[in-house]
């Protein structure tokens, strides 16, 4: 009902969102109001949300979207995706490294080309969408014409985006390298233009990690995020062993892959580092204390060989976790995928996230480590009307099965992580598909 776009409604379903983080506090954090109501403003943000036997009058005459018939969770969240990698999805390769000179060095040097850019945002957005994320954090390439085509790509479509010029200035084909000053004035000059503009978008400092950029670059990026404290900051650590030694040859007076990042600023409470398997106690202690997350990235740690994430070592030592899909090392966007796959990596260090966990990572969970949820990640007045509407697919005879053995609401949601269901997805208040 599109025609709810342009005006206040109320929402009725099954409404299903976290308002913690159900390892630390037990799963009392789920709320599960199977007669929901969230009545949505044309502002596009949630006025309010609870029992519908409980609407306030003050919403009493606002039309009525009635989707009872599934269930509704906040739209999903990713914290760690590359828009310029979706044409090599699943491109056959080796390593880390191999894979970055083999595939997505070319693929990114062709983002210089604005039309081409604008193309694969479209599609990327679109992609995202149709597998209800609704807000992301991202990296782009070099471009600034890239950046300004997802950013406004993002912005059409009323999602929620954390991206920034990605930083690199060595070790990288030519026509993928920018200078630290470059580096710097181009990311200066993106955030003062965008965030202005997109009232949804934030700029994130983005090194892309440090075996491609100079400590020049390093010190300036750490200068921005500095300068700006609105900024997040974004990077690569730890992710295969020939990515770690590669670090210790080129800075080999550090004593650790993090102490590079710290040197230059670059490990505060709005830093997401993406990976973080191989970290050592010592790391995880000066990120907890920091207040930086790592961000997990199953599908590509499984397809690059990279290695297995330990969740429960991360949480011990108090570092916050995301998680992410991480397009295109990554292979495949949907979020019940990358949870699907975070479940079958834990069990390799003989944990057992429940969907409890694995759901609140892919909505407040991200919102919370991208510093967006004063504004996304559940339901709550003041947030964006981010939904998405699930429906397990009838027409799959075993999925069909495998539903009819779904004792409770938890049951549905680890089942879904195997058996993705049919997603509808909203954003501010509007539905896109
Ligand atoms: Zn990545």
């Amino acid at each position: 009902m599109t025609a709810a776009s342009v005006s206040n409604f109320v929402l009725r379903a099954h409404l299903v969102w976290w308002d913690d983080d159900p390892f630390f506090t037990g799963q009392s954090v789920r709320r599960s109001l199977e007669d929901g109501a969230l009545a949505c403003a044309s502002d596009g943000r949630i006025a309010w949300v609870g029992e519908a036997s409980a609407l306030p009058t003050e919403f009493a005459d606002w039309p009525v979207v009635d989707r009872r018939d599934g269930m509704v969770l906040p739209g999903f969240v990713d914290a760690h995706l590359h828009f310029p990698q979706t044409a090599i999805i699943g491109a056959y390769g080796t390593d880390l490294l191999a894979w970055l000179e083999t595939h997505t060095f070319p693929e990114e040097s062709r983002f210089g080309d604005c039309a081409h850019a604008e193309t694969i945002a479209a599609i990327f957005a679109d992609e995202l969408l149709a597998v209800g994320v609704t807000s992301a954090c991202v990296f782009s390439t070099i471009h600034p014409v890239a950046l300004k085509a997802l950013a406004a790509a993002f912005n059409q479509r009323g999602m929620g985006l954390l991206s920034g010029k990605t930083a690199m200035d060595r070790n990288a084909i030519p026509a993928l390298q920018d200078s630290p000053q470059s580096a710097y004035d181009d990311a200066k000059a993106l955030l003062l233009d965008l965030q202005p503009r997109y009232e949804r978008f934030g700029y994130v400092v983005t090194p892309r990690f440090a075996i491609t950029s100079t400590e020049a670059q390093l010190e300036l990026c750490g200068a921005l995020h500095a300068e700006f404290p609105e900024t997040r900051m974004q990077t690569h650590i730890n992710e295969s062993a020939r990515e770690i030694a590669t670090i210790k040859e080129l800075f080999p007076a550090d004593e650790s892959y993090l102490a590079v990042y710290d040197r230059f600023g670059l490990v505060t409470d709005r830093s997401l580092f993406a990976h973080g398997i191989h970290s050592t106690p010592a790391e995880l202690e000066r990120m907890a204390d920091a207040g930086a997350a790592v961000v997990h990235c199953p599908t590509s740690n499984t397809f690059l060989g990279s290695g297995l994430f330990n969740p429960g070592a991360n949480r011990e030592a108090g570092v916050a976790i995301g998680l992410g899909c991480d397009i295109g090392g990554g292979t495949a966007f949907s979020p019940f995928v990358t949870m699907q796959e975070a479940y079958k990596v834990a069990r390799f260090s003989d944990q057992s996230l429940t969907a409890d966990e694995t759901f609140y990572w892919h909505t407040l969970g991200n919102a919370r480590v991208m510093k967006t949820d004063a504004e996304a990640g559940s339901f709550a007045a003041g947030k964006w009307a981010d939904f998405v509407v699930l429906e397990s697919g009838a027409d799959n005879p075993v999925a069909k099965l495998r539903m009819q053995r779904v004792q409770s609401v938890t049951d549905q949601l680890f089942a879904w992580q195997f058996f993705a269901p049919k997603v509808e997805t909203w954003t501010r208040g509007v539905q896109r598909t």
